[in-house]
């Protein structure tokens, strides 16, 4: 069925009785020529340009709860491509432009709102890092612009200009960043990928992955084995858990990072602000909760909900930036379990099990890349070797020392 507003009114003509399920609810099938583990934005970005840009037809996505139950319905839905490293900017902008044609492909109202995404700084060094990182979004194609104090307050007066510990000095601007609607970007894959034969099946686990001689030979399930020539895992924060069964060990630790909703506010922020003094960063939702964030928890879980210090570390950070949001209630708060890798950096890569491919890695970054990860995970599944934008992201560059470790910070999920 075809979203238009045609459609619209014709439904409505009928009380909105006659739409059909956005996708179907399948009974498992004995065998795929694909099996993606994981009905997060990944997952089924996967399967959607598997099905589309690859011609492939026999794919299933198998997820244990219901899809975007995972970090795809729980994130901050914060888009932007400002890095800095050749590994990262050329994908994070790939990932870009393809939100930039999303609604469109899909067929489906993800609500992305390109509504600017300002990163302020607060010191002469933090300025010449940032006009380093805007300089090296340039040469790949991306936009930035670096603002001055004055800029700022045009911008963003409601910030603290005149009692601050670290007084505001600019930002780094990428006006074509800003946010999406996280459970419509998951539907509307779903919707997409269904619509051109993929199976989403729901309530499934993968509890192991079946091998043979080095090879991989399906998937064991809560529903039963399911055969498949190639398995893709995109499990976030449980794929080193599932990995395990085929007997890799992976550079990856599983954290909880926590995200806040405030009542309904008239609209005030209109673009994405984060704080370079500490790690906070907010944006307004349609409905007028701020939404807003900080730091993962900083002990390994796989809780999706966290602790009590850091609330008050997040909202200490969101008062030193805007003290005007003091008298705003807290109106919800959960947790999601992040896959954070030892650079910083995610993992698109083939495994040493013949068949088993590897997405995952994301940290608190993943869903801007969602597009991009699809795109890049189905290229590699699909012809054997690596998208060019995500050449960067092996798996055995933790072995060599090649990592891509944009902060510069080592082995430590909290400093990423
Ligand atoms: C609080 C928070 C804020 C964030 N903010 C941002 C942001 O502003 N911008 C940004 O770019 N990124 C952000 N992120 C990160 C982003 O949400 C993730 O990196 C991204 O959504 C990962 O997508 P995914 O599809 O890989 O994972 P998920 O959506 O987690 O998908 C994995 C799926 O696998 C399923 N699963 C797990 N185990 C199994 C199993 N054994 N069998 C079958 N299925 C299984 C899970 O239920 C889940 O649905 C944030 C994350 C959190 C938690």
């Amino acid at each position: 069925m075809k979203y238009s507003a045609l459609s619209l009114a014709w439904n409505a003509l009928s009380g909105h009785t006659r739409w059909k399920p956005a996708w179907r609810d399948p009974a498992p099938r004995p065998q795929y020529d694909v099996v993606i583990c994981g009905g997060g934005g990944h997952g089924l970005a996967t399967a959607h340009y598997l099905a589309k840009v690859h011609g492939l037809t026999r794919i299933a996505v198998l997820e244990k709860g219901w899809i975007g139950s995972g970090n795809a319905g729980r994130n901050t839905t914060i888009i932007r491509s400002n890095y800095l490293l050749p590994e990262n900017e050329p994908f994070y902008e790939w990932s870009m432009k393809l939100w930039e044609g999303l609604e469109q492909d899909l067929n489906y109202n993800a609500m992305v709102s390109q509504r600017g995404v300002l990163n302020l700084y607060h010191s002469d060094a933090q300025r010449d890092a940032y006009a380093r990182r805007g300089n090296a979004m340039r040469l790949n194609g991306a936009d930035a612009e670096l603002l001055d104090e004055a800029a700022v307050r045009r911008m963003l007066p409601f910030l603290d200009y005149e009692n601050a510990r670290f007084p505001i000095q600019g930002g780094l601007l990428q006006r074509r960043g800003g946010t999406a609607r996280h459970d419509a970007v998951v539907w509307g894959y779903a919707r997409a990928a269904d619509g051109r034969g993929v199976d989403i099946i729901q309530n499934c686990e993968v509890t192991s992955i079946r091998t043979r001689n080095g090879r991989v030979e399906g998937v064991e399930t809560t529903r039963g084995f399911i055969a498949a020539e190639k398995v893709g895992l995109a499990l976030a924060g449980s794929t080193s858990l599932v990995a395990s069964s085929a007997g890799l060990r992976l550079p990856i630790e599983s954290h909880v990072l926590q995200a806040f909703v405030s009542e309904g506010i008239k609209p005030f922020i209109d673009t994405v602000v984060t704080y370079g003094a500490g790690h906070f960063y907010i944006s307004q939702s349609d409905k007028g909760g701020l939404v807003f964030g900080g730091d993962i928890d900083g002990y390994n879980s796989y809780a999706q909900r966290g602790g009590l210090p850091i609330i008050e570390d997040v909202c200490e950070a969101g008062m030193a930036l805007m003290p005007r949001i003091g008298r705003v209630r807290l109106l919800r708060l959960w947790g999601g379990i992040m896959d954070m890798s030892m650079d910083g950096s995610p993992i698109i890569d083939t495994t040493p099990v013949k068949g088993l491919y590897l997405n995952t890695g994301w940290n608190y970054g993943g869903f801007k890349a969602t597009p991009a990860s699809g795109w890049c995970f189905a290229h590699l599944i699909a012809t054997g070797a690596p998208h060019w934008t995500a050449r960067g992201y092996r798996l055995d560059r933790f072995a060599t020392g090649y990592v891509a470790d944009e902060k510069g910070v080592g082995a430590q999920p909290n400093l990423h």
